[in-house]
């Protein structure tokens, strides 16, 4: 139970008010982002819910000469097979691979409706998984009632290292990692020839850049920066509406904006209420409008980070 509330804290956080996403569909429409690449985004972002059937994180996938790469799968095997019809929409060539951007259970407990394809992840990621895996069906099973269905835990069969690029039906791939800054073993996703990076959880649109480990903040300010020297065109992330690199540029601003103000204060002796003033105050005319959660998340983030 400590393990969780820890490992799902993050998620609590974003739920206050972040239930709205653009797309309001529960039916895992499919977007085309170009002519072969494709997200399926969920309406939902925040805790599973009897409501959502804990679908609250996005898949994305790319068509190519010899089938279909996809990102993500979908917290659970029903899930996953939405998304399997869900590309069926759009072409008949069957999922040969499967990327699991990181260890949450959001975005790999559907891997079951895969397992014919071959499915990648980190070493580090893969070993989290087999580590929580059933703890996570379990929590994700109790939170949604049941209404989630039943999932049989499938861990990734290939593993990725550092700096590897493949050529997956024709299309370059190369895998980025973010140094854990937001989860152990979190892997990027850039297509050079298309300039699209696909972010899972490292990478965030419509609400603020997730805060798990404060200590990680500069590794994740580190990877938005490496992330927005590449100038992706679009940009398609683990939760919330497709984007572009402008996004990654603003929340690297923003995150070493509040880092250096909240050490700052803090040198100065100033009390966590103090920072948080101020710090909304200067922030809030620029930032507040282009989160969803900017309010509720900025008062989480001066409390994670006053503690170190
Ligand atoms: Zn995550």
């Amino acid at each position: 139970m400590v393990k969780e509330t820890i490992r799902y804290f993050f998620l609590i956080s974003l739920l206050t008010n972040c239930i709205n996403a653009q797309n309001n569909s529960f039916d895992f429409e499919v977007t085309p982002v170009t002519k072969n690449v494709y997200s399926i985004v969920s309406p939902s972002f925040g805790l599973p819910t009897p409501e959502n059937k804990g679908w609250n994180a996005n898949s994305h996938f790319v068509v190519t000469k010899d089938g279909v790469l996809l990102f993500d799968t979908g917290s659970s095997e029903t899930i996953g097979n939405k998304i399997k019809n869900a590309i069926k929409t759009v072409t008949n060539k069957p999922v040969r691979w499967v990327i699991n951007s990181h260890s949450h259970a959001d975005h790999w407990l559907g891997n079951a409706a895969f397992s014919e394809a071959d499915i990648f992840s980190s070493k580090e990621a893969k070993e989290t998984m087999k580590k929580y895996g059933k703890e996570d069906l379990a929590f994700y099973n109790r939170v949604t009632k049941g209404t989630i269905g039943k999932t049989q835990l499938v861990y990734p069969t290939k593993l990725i290292t550092k700096h590897q690029k493949m050529n997956l039906g024709g299309v370059e791939v190369e895998f980025i990692f973010s140094n854990n800054s937001h989860s152990h073993g979190d892997v990027l996703v850039w297509l050079p020839q298309q300039k699209i990076i696909f972010g899972g959880d490292v990478l965030s649109s419509s609400w603020m850049p997730i805060i798990i480990n404060p200590k990680k903040v500069p590794d994740l300010i580190q990877t938005l920066n490496t992330i927005a020297k590449l100038k992706p065109k679009h940009v398609l992330t683990g939760h919330g509406v497709v984007t572009n690199g402008s996004t990654i540029v603003r929340d690297a601003n923003l995150l070493s904006n509040v880092w250096q103000q909240v050490k700052e204060a803090k040198s100065n002796g100033k009390t966590k209420s103090e920072v948080l003033t101020s710090i909304e105050t200067k922030l809030a005319p620029t930032y507040k409008d282009l989160y969803s959660n900017f309010t509720s998340e900025i008062k989480r983030y001066v409390e994670v980070l006053y503690k170190l």
